[in-house]
């Protein structure tokens, strides 16, 4: 546990960090998704956030059927994006580090945190849920982000 949160705080601009990642085969996940200005700007649907949590056994289901597209990267995955479809809400469960029962719900960008994070645990990648073809630099992603928020866009998130 003490690894996965030494990189995860190793780590900038780190959101979610699963123990598979480091090699561990463990369900394992921790996260952070905080009210940053920053982050906001740059994930206009970050409502709900999370202190710095780390959960065993999580898991989610979708609450609704709709769905949000927003690209996502990650680090078993260098330097690749690609626009992943996530529930837009979600029930999660999972238990803290003393075993406690951890239960809530969760929307926009932490959602996609937790479903992201979670599916490592079941060796799910993004890549996984993107067509090859779109699977292009993150920094295609990254820079179609600024210019849409250099245009000012209210909403630069496409719902599917
Ligand atoms: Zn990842």
């Amino acid at each position: 546990m003490d690894v996965l949160i030494t990189k995860f705080r190793n780590e900038k601009n780190c959101v979610g960090l699963a123990a598979p990642q480091l090699g561990f085969h463990k369900r394992l996940i921790v996260l952070e998704v905080k009210d940053d200005p920053k982050l906001k700007k740059w994930r206009p649907d970050l409502m709900d956030t999370l202190p710095q949590s780390l959960w065993i056994n999580p898991s989610y289901t979708g609450s609704g059927e709709e769905k949000t597209l927003d690209y996502e990267g990650c680090f078993s995955v260098d330097g690749l994006g690609g626009m992943v479809a996530r529930f837009k809400k979600i029930v999660y469960q999972g238990y803290d580090a003393e075993g406690r029962l951890i239960k809530g719900t969760a929307q926009g960008f932490l959602a996609r945190v937790i479903q992201h994070e979670v599916d490592h645990t079941n060796g799910t990648l993004f890549i996984d849920l993107v067509p090859e073809s779109e699977l292009l630099p993150i920094e295609f992603y990254r820079k179609k982000r600024t210019e849409a928020l250099k245009q000012g866009r209210e909403s630069v998130n496409e719902t599917r």
